[in-house]
């Protein structure tokens, strides 16, 4: 059940998008400003960014779209009015779980395999925040504190990203030898929740820290997708042809990507789990005609 999907805000999101068109001196949508779904109300909230893409997100109860700044504002809307009703099919289908917007977290204990180098995490209280990695085993120590967890993840997924970092780039300069002979400026590991990999205009590459625990078909399947961006910003049919002369079956590899890709590294890069997964984020963003977000 959706009530006032599409229709003019009411008095309340009259008055808020008053306040919010003087904020950023310009007029902002008349949109719904809450959904109801199923016994669930969430809100929806609407930003301007610097990205080059549009998104859609679904945290602490409300939905948050967020639309580049620098589109006319004719096409901001239609995209916003495009990205809300793909939200909310996917919360009604059960389709969209908050729970996949978490970061990569680790324990004490945990045994990973990052592109074939085994890591042991050990960690134990101390005074501060601190990690070291001997051989294969990362040690972290931690100490009290309010975001103690993230700092803790941010630590293990620093010392993992520094023993890959060059087993990594050597990997997408390889594939970019073997298919594109693209010039590129950098290669970056990030842990973000929304999306896979990225190439920008000035083909600086950036890739999903998940993919690292990956099997290495599919590793290679989103390099190859972004070294292909270097050739064709959008997902037209030049591009796929593109990726699809590098890896023949790559349709298989995205549909293993999106099924399971956001369990990892949780799962170890083991097997492909059987159950059925969530549909994840990365649905929900919106490509125009020049983009670079996979
Ligand atoms: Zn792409």
């Amino acid at each position: 059940m959706i009530l006032g999907l599409f229709s003019p805000g009411s008095k309340q999101s009259e008055k808020k998008q008053k306040n919010k068109a003087v904020a950023q001196s310009e007029p902002c949508f008349s949109i719904a400003d809450s959904v109801t779904i199923g016994k669930e109300t969430y809100a929806v909230r609407f930003e301007h960014s610097r990205n080059r893409n549009a998104s859609a997100r679904l945290r602490d109860g409300a939905i948050t779209i967020s639309i580049p700044s620098r589109w006319p504002k004719s096409e901001r809307e239609r995209v916003a009015r495009n990205l809300l009703s793909r939200s909310i099919k996917s919360i009604e289908l059960g389709k969209w779980n908050p729970e996949q917007e978490k970061r990569v977290s680790f324990h004490d204990g945990q045994h990973l395999t990052a592109m074939g180098q085994e890591f042991d995490i050990s960690m134990k209280e101390g005074k501060r925040f601190r990690a070291k990695t001997k051989m294969n085993r990362i040690e972290i120590s931690f100490a009290d504190h309010p975001k103690k967890d993230e700092k803790i993840s941010s630590l293990v997924r620093r010392e993992i990203t520094k023993a890959i970092d060059s087993h990594l780039k050597k990997r997408v300069h390889e594939l970019n030898e073997q298919h594109f002979q693209a010039p590129i400026r950098k290669i970056a590991i990030r842990d973000s929740i929304s999306r896979w990999g990225s190439c920008s205009r000035d083909s600086s590459i950036s890739l999903n820290f998940r993919l690292l625990f990956m099997p290495d078909e599919i590793l290679d399947y989103v390099i190859i997708h972004e070294l292909a961006h270097t050739r064709y910003r959008g997902h037209g049919p030049r591009f796929w042809a593109l990726v699809e002369r590098a890896i023949p079956n790559h349709k298989e590899r995205r549909a293993w990507l999106k099924k399971n890709g956001w369990r990892y590294p949780e799962k170890g890069a083991v097997k492909a789990p059987e159950q059925e997964t969530q549909e994840t984020l990365i649905e929900f963003l919106h490509e125009p005609d020049e983009t670079d977000s996979y």
